[in-house]
């Protein structure tokens, strides 16, 4: 069963030719045509399915400095500032509000790498708060439970993932852009090795540029121009409960389960960092280099099954541009959720916050997670192609940051100041020294 997702309407014509054509409408393929068209580009945003409908609104909403890794840290305190902004510039609601994050735990080690986290990032003008057993009691009072600490992030939030793509789709509207849905691109054509335009389902685009932010779909859209781009999606799993549970915390973290309140009053539901690797020749290919981190989180993750290999995301095939290729049989990537996780999961909310036990179940899903091998996503317009920029490999906490990403991507375009540093960004970083580094947080 697929999320909650607001539907828009848009365009049925395809324009001839256009400044910039973004390909793929999740988060941040939204926010980079958004900032480019608001720049006053000629802006064509292209979805194979519905805005929004892949990873961008399967995820909790989180929109978090919180446990950062430091390559992240600055675009994840601008985005902040910039979903407030686009909220405004669009005169829509996004479910944006900095409502802050409560983290809740009785293990020693794990509030240890908290309060580092927290002496690094007061450093850098963050306001994280360490909590103690008294105070930690008090902010999850909802629980009922004694807790030997936590962290609340008071200038974190959440977003509502319901909305938010296709809200700042309408915003890409406003500014003149024209968003297409049901069309997917199936390749690039090059001319003396930079892009000329982009061949789609529904016949060709005249551009210089294009930014590829097809989240899973990205690896083997590249591997079509030769490209490498290491790149592993992970299977997770989540359900969603029905307004009605009163006095919970708006977006609580245990190590247990996860609790975030959603837009319409109902909560999400989840357990943080589990998932199955359902293995894709993406997988198979890129083992070695994604060992590091599936060692790291081997406790979390399980072996799945051949779903991801049948849906066709990662293939290693090559397929032709006058033919339909699988993200037209695959209009809309929604996986199967584990039944024993969405169990597990569902026992254990109702076991920590009693007032969800009065609540039914309202939607249950599954997302693939596309991850690079650090963890870091790679923003980078000097991929091989003059002209092609790739922003993917959000690696699990893309949505929050997801206006800062679509504002670089603007700037590396539009060749004006970058609102962060992008060298930590590059795909060159996976060369055969750097594969194997996994973010801390
Ligand atoms: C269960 C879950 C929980 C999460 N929780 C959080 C959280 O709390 N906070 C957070 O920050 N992040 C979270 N994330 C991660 C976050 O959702 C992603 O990092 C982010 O949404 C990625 O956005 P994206 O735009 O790169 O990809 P997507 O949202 O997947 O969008 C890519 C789009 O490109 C389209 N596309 C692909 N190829 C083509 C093509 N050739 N032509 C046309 N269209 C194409 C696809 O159809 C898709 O709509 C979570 C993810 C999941 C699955």
């Amino acid at each position: 069963m697929s999320p909650p997702l607001m539907s828009i309407a848009t365009a049925d014509a395809l324009p001839d030719s256009a400044d910039t054509v973004v390909i793929g409408a999740g988060i941040v393929g939204t926010c980079a045509a958004y900032w480019l068209a608001r720049a006053g580009q000629r802006v064509v945003l292209l979805e194979k399915g519905r805005v929004g409908a892949e990873q961008s609104s399967r995820n909790w909403g989180w929109c978090r400095q919180q446990n950062r890794d430091a390559r992240e840290l600055p675009l994840s305190t601008k985005s902040l500032a910039l979903w407030e902004q686009m909220a405004v510039d669009i005169g829509e609601d996004l479910g944006f509000s900095r409502c802050g994050l409560l983290y809740l735990s009785n293990d020693e080690k794990e509030i240890e790498t908290w309060a580092a986290w927290g002496r690094y990032a007061r450093g850098e003008g963050i306001d994280t708060r360490m909590l103690g057993t008294a105070e930690a009691a008090e902010r999850g009072a909802a629980t009922g439970k004694s807790w030997k600490g936590g962290v609340w992030s008071p200038t974190d939030g959440i977003a509502d993932p319901a909305r938010a793509a296709p809200v700042i789709a309408k915003g890409v509207i406003k500014h003149g852009g024209v968003v297409v849905q049901n069309c997917a691109a199936r390749g690039i054509e090059t001319q003396a090795g930079a892009v000329c335009g982009v061949i789609t389902e529904r016949g060709v685009i005249r551009t210089r540029q294009v930014v590829l932010s097809g989240g899973a779909w990205a690896a083997s859209f590249l591997h079509q121009l030769g490209i490498a781009f290491p790149q592993a999606a992970i299977r997770s799993s989540i359900l969603s409960v029905a307004p009605g549970a009163q006095g919970l915390p708006a977006a609580l973290h245990t190590a247990g389960v996860s609790v975030t309140r959603r837009g319409d009053g109902g909560c999400t539901l989840a357990i943080s960092g589990f998932g199955k690797v359902d293995p894709t020749p993406g997988t198979i290919f890129g083992a070695k280099y994604f060992l590091p981190m599936f060692a790291k989180r081997w406790r979390l993750l399980s072996p799945g099954g051949l779903q991801a290999w049948r849906a066709g995301f990662e293939t290693r095939a090559r397929w032709r541009m006058d033919r339909p290729t699988p993200m037209e049989s695959m209009r809309i990537l929604d996986p199967r959720p584990s039944r024993r996780t969405l169990d597990l999961t569902l026992a254990r909310a109702r076991e920590l916050l009693p007032q969800l036990r009065n609540v039914p179940v309202q939607a249950e899903w599954a997302g693939y997670i596309d991850s690079t091998p650090d963890g870091v996503p790679v923003i980078d317009g000097n991929i091989g192609v003059d002209g092609l920029l790739l922003a993917a490999g959000l690696s699990g906490h893309g949505f929050g940051i997801g206006p800062g990403v679509g504002h670089l991507v603007a700037d590396l375009l539009l060749g004006r100041e970058a609102i962060t540093e992008t060298a930590q960004y590059r795909l060159s970083r996976f060369d055969k020294s750097q594969w194997g580094k996994v973010s801390e947080f």
